[in-house]
């Protein structure tokens, strides 16, 4: 068969593997001059690593994506350093990734918020019945089974800061996964993460897929009479037997207008996030404890919702003595982040610096880039898994496999590549 693939994320070029491992013609259509989608990143001169645009990492449970970095023999490749993540509570960080650092923290208290706390963990730890979680909120379980206190102090502000004005209406499934799958360490690729992906292109070149970048696909249809599905691209017409579409549900609905009312009305509820992040290269360490990954509780005066301490999780030497610092959020794409310029934006992150390092001075900053994307972060609502479209699209021959529909989980690279892999047995099966 003739396949083509739109999206050389991580979900595309995992399928594009196993699609062309089975002797099919593989074609892989990508808007961007790079592969690797959300999780790509870039270099600058005097860097040996590319850093991602998007802080990123593993956790040592992502089984799909250390399991196909396994299948290519590139396990070497992969590190497993042991950051720190810290909370806030009274103007002090502590670290806070940990059953024993969770015990320690100081803003539960000693008494029955601590214990509630410790319940609810080792609950959601233990139980597999997230079917019964989708059907209530995060916030209605959260504030019943661990208590006001603890929701608001641990959950409510994580909420808040992924989900904004959804934040109460997201369903307690996501919440378990979350829980349920992070791990103290967290992994990288050697070289990054664009390192990796640009391997694993190079490796589906080999396998004889071509990988056309900049190559937007602009438009999809079936042609009933030929059986064959007609692609228009930047680089013009194409027909194929099967296509795949790993874009967000927004663009696939706009794409492929054909398809029938139900599919496209289940595609436009399916909400999202977008993200905006600041990355800033600092001529000194800014967290001189060596934290990674702060949250930041936007209560307490923090224009975003985590400042990420990369050069504090793989070493600044990778960067030419650089120390890189991550400012994200995750908003809807109606916020002004979107609009104001980068300068705008280091106005309103820049100040908050020294409440990291009191020795922090503007001159510190040598260079900064923004990234943002309207699509960045799938929003569980109640009962989710029943509003999921089907990977097999109504249309013959067109299948369609997104970060909207990973679910339970989190999405991730990880799941990207679990749901790239089923869409291409999918595939094969019919
Ligand atoms: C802020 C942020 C932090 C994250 N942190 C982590 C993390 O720590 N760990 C982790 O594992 N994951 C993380 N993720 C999630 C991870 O990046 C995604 O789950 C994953 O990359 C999705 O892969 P994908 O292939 O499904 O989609 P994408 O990576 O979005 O790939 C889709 C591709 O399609 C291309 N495209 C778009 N339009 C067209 C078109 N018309 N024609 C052809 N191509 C087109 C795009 O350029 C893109 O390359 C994070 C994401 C964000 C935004």
């Amino acid at each position: 068969m003739k396949i083509a693939i739109l999206g050389a994320g991580f979900g595309g070029m995992a399928a594009a593997y196993d699609l062309a491992r089975a002797s099919h013609e593989v074609t892989l259509y990508e808007a961007a001059d790079f592969v690797g989608g959300l999780a790509s990143g870039f270099k600058e001169p005097g860097w040996d690593w590319s850093v991602e645009k998007f802080y990123h990492h593993w956790f040592a449970s992502d089984r799909h994506m250390l399991g196909l970095i396994e299948e290519l023999g590139l396990q070497e490749e992969v590190l497993f350093p042991r950051p720190y993540t810290v909370l806030l509570h009274k103007d002090r960080w502590y670290p806070f990734d940990s059953i024993p650092r969770a015990l320690a923290f100081p803003g539960l208290g000693w008494g029955v918020n601590k214990v509630r706390f410790g319940l609810v963990g080792l609950y959601l730890r233990l139980t597999n019945n997230w079917r019964a979680l989708e059907k209530v909120t995060a916030d209605a379980w959260m504030r019943r089974w661990a208590g006001p206190k603890v929701y608001q102090k641990m959950w409510e502000p994580l909420l808040i800061g992924k989900f904004g004005p959804y934040y109460k209406d997201v369903n307690m499934a996501w919440m378990w996964a979350r829980l349920k799958a992070r791990t103290t360490r967290l992994g990288t690729y050697q070289g990054g993460f664009q390192a990796f992906a640009d391997q694993f292109a190079e490796i589906l070149r080999g396998m004889g897929v071509t990988i056309l970048l900049q190559t937007p696909v602009t438009r999809l249809e079936r042609d009933p009479e030929r059986g064959a599905i007609h692609l228009e691209t930047a680089a013009g017409p194409a027909t194929c037997d099967r296509a795949l579409v790993t874009l967000s549900p927004e663009v696939t609905a706009r794409l492929v207008p054909s398809l029938p009312d139900d599919y496209l009305r289940g595609l436009r509820n399916l909400k999202s996030m977008g993200a905006v992040v600041m990355i800033l290269s600092l001529k000194h360490q800014l967290s001189e404890q060596g934290y990674y990954w702060f949250n930041l509780p936007k209560d307490a005066g923090y224009p975003c919702l985590a400042l990420v301490e990369h050069t504090n999780y793989v070493s600044p030497e990778h960067f030419g003595g650089d120390h890189i610092v991550y400012m994200g959020d995750y908003l809807d794409p109606g916020h002004e982040y979107f609009r104001l310029g980068q300068e705008e934006l280091l106005e309103k992150f820049q100040p908050v610096l020294k409440r990291f390092n009191p020795l922090f001075e503007p001159g510190w900053v040598k260079k900064t880039w923004l990234f943002r994307t309207n699509y960045a972060q799938p929003v569980p609502l109640l009962n989710h898994s029943q509003n999921i479209p089907p990977i097999q699209t109504p249309v013959e021959g067109l299948y369609f496999a997104s970060m909207s529909q990973v679910y339970p989980w989190d999405r991730g690279t990880n799941f990207a590549v679990e749901i790239g892999r089923r869409a291409a047995r999918l595939m094969l099966e019919h």
